[in-house]
């Protein structure tokens, strides 16, 4: 049967992207749809305006440590409106960019909803178009719990776009989002609360980069509160917010900030005209090549939710493309030694194991720690420490996991992360000579285990 075109990607994201230039390129007859913003959440409400609010929250402790180097710069004075302007312009250039970048490639663009009608046929603005394989692309959105008052919350789609900096934000929730965001608004001068349900936030990371962050926040003045979950949140006479939690105290804040996980986005997307079936957590069922239970129906990105990161995105979406227009340069995704950073003031990077996964794993675990106080800072007041450390298998000698809490952690990791996906060992590290001054020697320098 002759098709409309070889693939249909459903969204215009971090993967949906990736996936239609690629087939492109390797001569497949593609169209994409997109719904809301070209560049999917990343570009739009992710990624990078995040990015750009961190930056512009670290200026903040960049013009009080000035002065130790003799620069007076008098009071400084923060305009919201102005970073939101900037940074919506700057948005609106890469949507321009991801525009051209399909179009060039010669994919066909429908700028609307799309929903599957069958597992062949996908149906945009009242038009129905045949493909041979369908790719669903479509990304996630925030989830927010059904508390009273949740109509007054906001998640991290609003975040970017309020018309003025609140004064007071409570922010909900101890994964990336929150941490990332509690640091945006307290550094760029909002009296901000962090409440997370368990006893430390970020589950998952290595717990002394946890415990590290906690207290490098709470140095910084960022009021962090544990074990806590608003039961209902009240609009009151002043237009202000007050969140009473769970176990009975009350908080006034003029914006209270959700960032509890997200869902896949699957709203009118037609699953129920095809065999697509879905995890027990919602997201769309995949085998390895990423195919679900409907054959002609891929699927990839945050609505698999397997690993929500743009970088993992692409990744699939490069082998989507290679499975089915370029099968002898396919390769699976690895999902081992994916490096990771958040965004907090300071950042997190990290790579591989953490030291609780590698003594799960029933490694001979040697740890290598450092927390020093970063050369920049010997001039200033400001008693910040940066955190490095190495999981070591004491066996094999190979590095399992690199973690840091300190200025540009995303960056140091990403080349470290090299180092470890080529099974760099302690020796390796030590045998590699530094970069000095840096921070980043620091993890080259590491000579005497924690404990020995
Ligand atoms: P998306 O990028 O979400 O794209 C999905 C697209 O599909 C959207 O444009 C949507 O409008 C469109 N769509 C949905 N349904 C339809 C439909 N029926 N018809 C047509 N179009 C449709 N990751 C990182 O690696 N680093 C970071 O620093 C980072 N920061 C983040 C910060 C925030 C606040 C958030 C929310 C996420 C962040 N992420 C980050 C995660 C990253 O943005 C996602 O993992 C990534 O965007 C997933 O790509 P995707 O292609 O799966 O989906
Ligand atoms: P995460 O899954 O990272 O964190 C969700 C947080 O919300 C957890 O601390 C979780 O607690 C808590 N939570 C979940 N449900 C509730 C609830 N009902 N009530 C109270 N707290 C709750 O999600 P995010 O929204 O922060 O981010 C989504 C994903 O986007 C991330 O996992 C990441 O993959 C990606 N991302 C990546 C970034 C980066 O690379 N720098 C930046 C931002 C996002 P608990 O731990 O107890 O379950």
């Amino acid at each position: 049967m002759a098709y409309d075109f070889d693939l249909y990607v459903i969204g215009a994201g971090s993967g949906g992207v990736r996936a239609a230039r690629f087939a492109a390129g390797f001569g497949a007859k593609v169209a994409v749809a997109e719904s809301r913003y070209l560049g999917g959440t990343c570009v739009n409400v992710g990624c990078v305006p995040k990015k750009l609010l961190v930056y512009g929250a670290h200026f903040a402790e960049d013009f009080e440590q000035a002065s130790g180097f003799g620069w007076n710069l008098g009071e400084a004075d923060f305009d919201w409106a102005t970073l939101i302007a900037n940074k919506d312009r700057e948005i609106n250039r890469l949507n321009g960019i991801y525009r051209n970048l399909l179009v060039n490639s010669g994919v066909t663009l429908h700028e609307a909803h799309a929903k599957i009608v069958g597992p062949h046929e996908v149906e945009v603005n009242g038009e129905r178009f045949s493909a041979k394989n369908i790719l669903i692309a479509t990304g996630g959105w925030p989830q927010i719990p059904e508390i009273p008052g949740r109509e007054h919350a906001i998640g991290s789609n609003e975040a970017f776009f309020l018309k003025e900096l609140p004064k007071r934000v409570l922010v909900v929730g101890g994964g990336y989002i929150a941490v990332e965001f509690a640091g945006i608004f307290h550094g760029l001068g909002a009296s901000t609360t962090l409440l997370y349900r368990g006893d430390l936030f970020l589950r998952g990371f290595d717990g002394s980069v946890r415990k590290h962050l906690q207290e490098e926040l709470t140095k910084r003045g960022l009021d962090l509160q544990f074990n806590a979950d608003i039961a209902r949140i009240d609009k009151q006479a002043d237009g202000s917010l007050k969140a009473t939690l769970k176990d009975g105290r009350e908080l006034e804040a003029d914006c209270i900030f959700y960032a509890t996980g997200r869902r896949p986005m699957l709203d009118n997307l037609g699953l129920e005209n095809t065999d697509v079936q879905l995890t027990d957590k919602g997201f769309i069922k995949v085998d390895e090549q990423y195919q679900t239970s409907e054959p002609s129906i891929l699927a990839l990105g945050d609505v698999i939710g397997r690993v929500q990161l743009t970088p993992v995105a692409l990744a699939e979406g490069m082998a989507v493309a290679r499975r089915l227009f370029k099968p002898e340069q396919y390769r699976p995704v690895d999902y081992k030694m994916i490096p990771t950073a958040v965004f907090s003031l300071p950042n997190i990077g990290t790579v591989g194991l953490t030291e609780e996964e590698a003594r799960e794993a029933g490694h001979d675990v040697v740890v290598f720690e450092s927390r020093f106080r970063p050369m920049k800072l010997t001039l200033t007041d400001c008693q910040e420490k940066t955190l490095m450390k190495l999981v070591v298998d004491g066996k094999t000698d190979k590095v399992l996991g690199c973690h840091m809490v300190g200025p540009d952690a995303g960056e140091i990791v990403q080349g470290l992360a090299i180092a470890l996906k080529a099974g760099a060992t302690k020796r390796d590290f030590d045998d590699t000579i530094g970069v000095h001054p840096t921070a980043a020697e620091e993890f080259v320098t590491m000579r005497t285990p924690v404990g020995a």
